[in-house]
C-alpha cells in the first residue's frame, strides 16, 4: 500500500497519517517530496486496513501495491520516469551514450577521450576513481586525484560525469564531484551504501549484480527510493552463467522485462557485460533495438597499455565509428542520439 497525501497536506495531517497507521502495527517508509509526500505501508498482508483511512484529512489516494518492489514498480508511478540534469534526459526520447575510460589513469588520456567522446555526441562522461578490484594487488584507482580530472573534464567539455563509489564513507567525497553516482555490481547488495547514497540525494546508476535476478535489482532500488532518493538508473551489465567465452553474459530480455514492471531507466554496459571490445558495438546496437534508454561503454586511445579492462575498451576510431551506426539505429525504434 501507498498513501499518497495531497499537494499542500500539512506536517500535522502527515503525523496523523503515520500515527495512525503504527496503531496498527505496521511499519512507514515515508518520502518527502518537493510536492508530495507518500507514505509506503510495510507490514503483512494486514495492510488492507489501511483502505479505511481515505478519508482522513490531507490523504489523497490509496494505492494497493502487489509487487514486492513498492515505489520502483509501474504500480506506484506508470509513467517512465525521466530524470533531467543539466539538459540531458535519462529516460526520455534520447539514447544517452555514457563513455569514457574504465579507471581514470592521468589528465591527457582523459582529456583525449573526453574531447572525442563528447565530439562523437556521447553526453556523460565515466571513469573510474576507485576501482573495485578482484585483487588488492591490482592498480585500484586515482581516488580524488581523478576525481579532480573529471571534474575538470565536465568543465571543459560540458559532459556529465559518473563514477563509482565504493565505500559509504566517500559517498559525500565522490558527490561532491560526480554528477551520477555509480553502485557497481559487486555493490549492489551493499544496504549500507544504497541508504548513503539515496540520503546523498544525486541521481545514482545501479549495477545489476552478477548473480542478482531483476527482482533483487529492484529491491537494491527501493533501499535508495526509501530514502527519497527516486533519481535511479538501472543497469544491465551481464550476469554469471555457464558461459565462459564471454566475461559474462548479456541479458539483454531483461531490458525490456525490466521496463514492464518499473520506470526507472535502463542502461546496457556491453563492456563488462561481453569482456570482448569486438562485442561491444553490436551489443550496443541490440540493447538499442530492446529499449534501452542508454549504453555505457568503455573507450582507451591505447587499449593495450591500459590499466584496467583494455581488451574491452574500444579505440577512439572505432568508438566514432560505432555512433555513425547508433545515431542510424535509434530513430527506427522512435528514439535518437
Ligand atoms: C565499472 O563500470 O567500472 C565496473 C567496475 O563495472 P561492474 O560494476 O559492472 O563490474
Ligand atoms: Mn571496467
Amino acid at each position: 500500500m501507498i498513501i499518497v497525501m495531497s499537494t499542500g497536506a500539512t506536517e500535522k495531517q502527515i503525523k496523523n497519517v503515520i500515527d495512525k497507521v503504527h496503531s496498527y502495527g505496521l511499519r512507514t517508509h515515508p518520502i518527502y517530496g518537493v510536492r508530495k509526500t507518500v507514505i509506503g505501508i510495510v507490514g503483512d498482508n494486514k495492510t488492507v486496513v489501511v483502505e479505511n483511512m481515505s478519508g482522513m484529512p490531507g490523504v489523497e489516494s490509496i494505492i494497493p501495491i502487489l509487487q514486492p518492489y513498492k515505489f520502483a514498480g509501474r504500480e506506484a508511478h506508470a509513467d517512465n520516469t525521466v530524470i533531467e540534469l543539466d539538459g540531458v534526459n535519462i529516460g526520455g526520447r534520447e539514447v544517452v551514450v555514457i563513455a569514457g575510460p574504465c579507471a581514470v589513469e592521468d589528465r591527457k588520456q582523459l582529456m583525449d577521450i573526453s574531447r572525442r567522446v563528447k565530439k562523437c555526441g556521447a553526453r556523460i562522461l565515466r571513469g573510474g576513481a576507485y576501482k573495485p578490484r578482484t585483487s588488492p594487488y591490482s592498480f585500484q584507482g586515482l581516488g580524488e586525484e581523478a576525481l579532480k580530472l573529471l571534474a575538470e573534464a565536465r568543465e571543459e567539455t560540458g559532459l556529465l560525469v559518473i563514477t563509482e563509489v565504493t565505500d559509504p564513507r566517500n559517498v559525500e567525497l565522490v558527490g561532491k564531484y560526480a554528477d551520477i553516482l555509480q553502485v557497481g555490481a559487486r555493490n549492489m547488495q551493499n544496504f549500507a551504501l544504497l541508504t548513503e547514497v539515496g540520503k546523498s540525494g544525486h541521481p545514482v546508476m545501479l549495477k545489476r549484480g552478477p548473480s542478482s535476478t531483476i527482482t533483487d535489482l529492484l529491491l537494491a532500488a527501493e533501499y535508495v527510493i526509501i530514502e527519497g532518493n527516486r533519481d535511479i538508473i538501472l543497469c544491465e551489465r551481464g550476469i554469471t552463467t555457464f558461459e565462459n567465452y564471454t566475461r559474462n553474459t548479456l541479458d539483454l530480455s531483461a531490458v525490456p522485462a525490466i521496463k514492464h514492471v518499473s520506470h526507472l531507466p535502463v542502461v546496457v554496459d556491453p563492456s563488462h557485460a561481453t569482456g570482448k571490445s569486438y562485442l561491444v558495438e553490436p551489443m550496443c546496437l541490440a540493447s538499442i533495438a530492446s529499449g534501452a534508454d542508454g549504453v555505457m561503454v568503455e573507450v582507451h586511445p591505447d587499449p593495450d597499455q591500459a590499466l584496467c579492462d583494455g581488451p574491452q575498451s574500444l579505440t577512439l576510431e572505432v568508438f566514432e565509428s560505432m555512433m555513425q551506426k547508433l545515431k542510424a539505429i535509434a530513430p527506427i525504434v522512435g528514439r535518437e542520439i
